[in-house]
């Protein structure tokens, strides 16, 4: 049987893999919306009021208090801590199986809000495909229960020793705006650990999400990213418009209502995409060879190793 075209892009991976970069690619291509990682919306964006990729705490952008408008009439401060508590309890790791398996019950209720809130932001956005980067797996199954298979899924990828030093490396959060933040750090690791968990348990859902998934990496999104985009949407059904003009190494973003993700977010000057190599010279050799030892069978999947 032919599968419709799905009408939801869910980008899968572990931090710092370069899903903000998407975001703002595909907030330029004509039928798209990014809604950066709507997984944050009840905590980071409607609790502590962090700041949408337009600038506006997310409390007061005009686009969110539409579609939760749209999708639940009147929406409170208290709803949103009580969505926020229904999603905590079932889009988290220890959930993935009973997930994967589809016996979370409780997945029922988050999914029927999600099923909500998307279709009220593709009413508002008007967009054909709406794209979600939020990573969580156990997000994307919720999605997938939610949506069916309207969902296609990329597990984006990156070298685990670029991942482990962009984790090293102190960073500012802009869109905690009412006090110094910066983003967590963590060592290597950590990183090494979690970063193989995710992309195992990514690897291990593909099952729930074929067809409808392909796996692209960040060092080719970075390196073409024009070609990458246009064969990864291929490779998931979703038919790109003859016409549609897709950014390339250079463009200028436009106005995304993001409710989360990197400092990237909140560019509005020209976005030159070039691949980011510091970490080859830049981490320490020996947590190089931790990461490596650590991570190994995946960087020879994914085609990271032996190219040195
Ligand atoms: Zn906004």
């Amino acid at each position: 049987m032919e599968r419709s075209a799905a009408d939801v892009l869910f980008i899968a991976g572990f931090g710092r893999s370069g899903s903000t970069l998407l975001d703002r690619i595909f907030g330029r291509i004509e039928g798209f919306v990014s809604v950066g990682e709507i997984r944050q919306l009840w905590r980071r964006g409607l609790m502590e009021g962090q700041l949408c990729g337009c600038g506006e705490p997310v409390p007061e952008c005009g686009f969110w208090r539409e579609v939760l408008e749209d999708a639940f009439r009147r929406f409170t401060p208290d709803d949103a801590r009580r969505v926020f508590s229904i999603a905590h309890r079932v889009d988290r790791v220890r959930t993935f199986r009973a997930l994967y398996r589809d016996r979370a019950d409780d997945g029922d209720e988050y999914a029927r809000i999600l099923a909500s809130l998307f279709r009220s932001v593709r009413r508002v956005s008007g967009a054909r495909v709406i794209v979600d980067t939020s990573k969580s797996i156990t997000h994307g199954l919720l999605l997938r229960k939610a949506l069916g298979d309207r969902v296609s899924t990329v597990h984006l990828v990156r070298d685990s020793r670029a991942v482990a030093f962009s984790w090293m490396r102190r960073r500012r959060r802009p869109e905690i705006h009412w006090k110094r933040a910066e983003m967590p750090t963590f060592g290597a690791l950590r990183t090494s650990l979690d970063w193989m968990l995710v992309n195992t348990l990514i690897g291990r859902a593909r099952r729930r999400f074929d067809p409808g998934m392909t796996r692209i990496r960040y060092e080719d999104l970075a390196a073409s990213p024009r070609e990458t985009v246009i064969g990864m949407l291929a490779d998931v059904g979703i038919p790109l418009p003859n016409d549609a003009e897709v950014p390339d190494r250079s463009f200028t973003p436009g106005i995304d209502h993001t409710v989360s993700g990197n400092p990237l977010r909140f560019q509005s000057a020209t976005v030159e995409i070039r691949p980011d190599l510091e970490w080859q010279s830049a981490l320490p050799a020996g947590k190089r060879r931790l990461t490596t030892a650590l991570t190994w069978p995946l960087l020879l999947r994914y085609g990271y190793l032996g190219r040195e």
